[in-house]
């Protein structure tokens, strides 16, 4: 089935490029507007969870995620002596929903994502700066050329619908907001708060190491490791990927937090980083695959290392008339649980369910799939929001009374209390509704998923 609405999705991320892939199937009408002149090669690990492959795998997309990632098992909890304090076994993600969880490096997966999309549906080096909707349509300007900052070309593109993808520091939010107040639309007050940070994070992949010097590869499960620093506050994340490269996150929080304005993050970018106060306090660190974690840094090329400020927030307010938020535009996870990905994909199934069989581009209809799209994914996304902001308190504490609820939280808990929380990240497994429902099947079912409101058939062969 296909519909004459036309849709622009601004952001070539992981939210917008599973869009764009499940639109395609959905035989729809969209481009993409991505402000990067190409795909970036930075960023560490993605892990996928188990209800992020039940989607992938109906897509057909698993079994080149699976060459291409290691599946993770358990995560161990270490001091920096690398004692331990914890492990929390996935061992039985299989079992109860179908799926294993996976690791893998964001430019992998990006490839892969990229490849599934034809070439002339993406605008490279397009950075969307404003947005005008009404009635009849949604408009938004670009500058076109990144060279010349401040001095560009502008183009604009005309759609129907508009889907910010863009992240955290999304152009689409911010003038969508300033227009709702320009309508006399009074937002919550969190939603217009500056953003806070008082954490960063370096991270990195090396370059191919050899399993000789670090036998850790030649294992088929990927390890994850999480060393807990003893002065300050800062973890170090450490991880194995398949073709042969070790990862690195390494984060700390800043002596004092900053508050800034969204503005200020127009032209934030993840870029390479030089070297860093923040990677100096932990290059003697003991590294859990041999040698130290100054090693792996000394063996990854500058280009593949960045460094990102860490905030996290729950935005209220997902849409308005013509235009959505998805992925970290309306709720930024800390990395601490790894979630941006999963919540940003689980976003993107729900968002085309909703869309597909859409009558007409009138406001009505577009505003009926972005009711009952919100009113599906919003309290999964905050409850999981809410999460991830204790695991990162949990591991950011300092202190002995910290030390003891790291120790019971981390490996200690009965079993029952660790497959609720595991049931609260896997329950929801949305699927397009339009095609087969995908094979995998664990004994814990996926909760209902939301009826989409515009489609009435079964599922059909697209
Ligand atoms: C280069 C990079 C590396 C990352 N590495 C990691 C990592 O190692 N580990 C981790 O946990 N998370 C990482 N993340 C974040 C992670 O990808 C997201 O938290 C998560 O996948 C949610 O994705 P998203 O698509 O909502 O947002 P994002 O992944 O942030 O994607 C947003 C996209 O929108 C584009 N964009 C932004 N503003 C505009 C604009 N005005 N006009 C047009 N396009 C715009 C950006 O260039 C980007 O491609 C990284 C993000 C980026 C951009």
């Amino acid at each position: 089935m296909s519909s004459n609405v036309k849709i622009i999705i601004v952001g070539a991320g992981v939210c917008g490029l599973l869009t764009a892939i499940q639109l395609e199937r959905a035989n729809m009408d969209y481009i993409i507007v991505e402000k990067a002149r190409t795909l970036s090669p930075l960023g560490s690990a993605l892990s996928l969870t188990s209800a992020c492959s039940y989607i992938l795998d109906q897509l057909g997309l698993l079994e080149e995620i699976q060459k291409k990632s290691k599946p993770c098992a358990k995560i161990d909890y270490l001091r920096d002596d690398l004692s331990k304090v914890g492990v929390m076994h996935a061992h039985d993600l299989m079992n109860r929903y179908g799926y294993s969880g996976l690791l893998i490096t964001r430019p992998t997966l990006y490839d892969i994502l990229l490849s599934r999309i034809p070439k002339e549906k993406i605008h490279w080096g397009k950075r969307m700066v404003s947005l005008r909707q009404d009635e009849h349509s949604v408009e938004i300007e670009c500058e076109d050329n990144l060279e010349n900052e401040g001095n560009a070309p502008k183009v604009t593109f005309k759609s129907d619908i508009l889907i910010g993808a863009d992240g955290a520091y999304s152009s689409v939010r911010r003038n969508l907001f300033q227009s709702m107040q320009d309508e006399g639309i009074e937002l919550p007050k969190n939603d217009l708060a500056p953003l806070r940070f008082d954490s960063n994070c370096v991270i990195g992949v090396t370059d191919v190491l050899t399993e000789e010097e670090y036998p850790a590869l030649k294992e088929k499960s990927g390890d994850f490791y999480v060393i807990i620093g003893k002065e300050k506050a800062i973890q170090v994340y450490l991880f194995t990927f398949a073709e042969n490269r070790l990862g690195f996150n390494i984060c700390g929080r800043m002596d004092k937090p900053e508050v800034h304005d969204e503005k200020d993050f127009l032209f934030t970018d993840w870029k390479p980083t030089a070297a860093d106060e923040l990677c100096e306090m932990v290059r003697h660190y003991k590294c859990p695959f041999g040698g130290t974690v100054g090693d792996l840094m000394d063996r990854t090329p500058k280009d593949r290392l960045s460094k990102v400020f860490l905030e996290d927030k729950y935005f209220s307010t997902w849409y308005h008339k013509r235009t959505v938020l998805m992925g970290d535009a309306c709720h930024k996870h800390l990395p601490f649980g790894g979630q941006g990905a999963n919540q940003a994909i689980l976003d993107s199934v729900s968002l085309v369910n909703q869309l597909y069989g859409i009558p007409s581009n009138s406001l009505s209809d577009i505003g009926k799939s972005f009711k009952a799209h919100y009113d599906y994914r919003s309290p999964n996304a905050k409850e999981v929001f809410k999460n991830t902001s204790l695991v990162a308190a949990i591991l950011g504490a300092r202190g002995i009374i910290s030390d003891m609820v790291r120790f019971i939280a981390l490996g200690h808990l009965p079993d029952f209390i660790n497959n609720a929380g595991m049931d609260g990240m896997n329950a929801e497994r949305p699927y397009l509704c339009f095609l087969p429902p995908p094979p995998g099947k664990g004994s814990v079912p996926p909760k209902p998923q939301a009826v989409p409101v515009h489609y009435k058939g079964g599922p059909t062969v697209v």
